[in-house]
């Protein structure tokens, strides 16, 4: 097959290994720059343009967006649904999937299992938000926050209160999140492709630290699941629709709780504490899925 990964740098792990995956499975593997994409929006007959040159017709692509080229991406990757190009994740799913209270508010619609999380745009609302997600000890999360920056641990009241003041006088979006302490400063990364969890792991945070995140120092290693957690995960990956991503959930008092969906999960941490080919996997499901006009949305919404 002829597949293409959109990503902005062809040297970043995930980027490298999957090329490298595909290769090894007999496809010609493409790494295009997402930003350097172009296209006439009005044509006919759709079309992607690079380098001054039209793109060939791909069999798959697997979009790789980073949170910063969100917009610009999924505008991409909607022209290749619109051309009939099976896209592993659609763009759809990738928008969804970069609100935070979007996505949140979708998995709570389907009864997942989520931290009890609230959130307000008024100073005058802070006292009673805080209520009534059930008080201190709390996390504050920036909306726009990814790798564990802007998630702040409030221990009282006080504290939660003068940090939400903080962050809605810098005009800073946040939620307020019930802390699951249980959790022990560890999360579970669950990697899901198709309809499976085809790799687990769990990350601890580094001494002191409550937050897990890898790049803050944490440590990962691999994970038996339970059958909740693994029919969570498949879940919320299926309620959000996206075929592969990362499920981020903690293990609460009240069974697995979902914190986020990642719809471009990172490889590197999940390949080396699992010792799994993730990449091989993507391209098995491509191989299974990628047919022409396969997409669910075809560019629409
Ligand atoms: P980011 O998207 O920036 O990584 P997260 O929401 O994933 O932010 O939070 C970072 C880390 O903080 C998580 O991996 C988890 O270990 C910890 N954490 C986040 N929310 C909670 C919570 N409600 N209760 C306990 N720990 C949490």
């Amino acid at each position: 097959m002829k597949i293409a990964i959109l990503s902005r740098n062809e040297n970043l792990y995930s980027t490298r290994r999957l090329k490298e995956a595909g290769e090894a499975r007999g496809h010609e593997v493409d790494v295009i720059d997402t930003l350097h994409c172009y296209m006439d929006i009005t044509s006919s007959n759709p079309t992607v343009r690079y380098y001054g040159e039209e793109l060939p017709a791909y069999d798959a692509v697997i979009p790789r967006i980073g949170a910063s080229v969100t917009f610009y991406g999924t505008a991409v990757v909607r022209q290749f649904e619109m051309m009939g190009t099976f896209c592993v994740n659609e763009s759809v799913a990738i928008s969804r999937s970069r609100d935070k209270l979007r996505s949140l508010q979708l998995l709570s619609r389907k009864g997942v299992g989520l931290p009890r999380t609230g959130f307000a745009n008024r100073p005058d609302k802070i006292k009673d938000l805080i209520k009534n997600v059930g008080g201190a000890p709390l996390v504050v999360k920036l909306l726009e926050g990814t790798q564990g920056i802007g998630v702040v641990l409030a221990d009282t009241n006080k504290v939660a209160e003068s940090v939400i003041e903080a962050f809605m006088g810098l005009k800073a979006n946040i939620l307020v999140q019930e802390f699951i302490k249980e959790a022990g400063g560890a999360d579970i990364r669950c990697f899901v492709v198709g309809s499976r969890v085809v790799a687990a792991m769990k990350r601890q945070g580094a001494e002191g630290d409550f937050r897990s995140n890898l790049h803050r120092g944490g440590s990962a290693e691999v994970i038996r699941l339970s059958k909740e957690e693994r029919a969570t995960a498949v879940n919320a990956a299926k309620i959000m629709g996206l075929n592969v991503c990362g499920v981020d959930i903690l293990q609460s008092n009240n069974g697995p709780v979902v914190m986020e969906v990642n719809s471009s999960p990172g490889l590197e941490g999940i390949e080396t504490a699992t010792d799994k080919d993730v990449a091989g996997l993507i391209f098995e499901f491509i191989e299974k899925s990628a047919k022409p006009n396969n997409n669910k949305t075809r560019g629409k919404g």
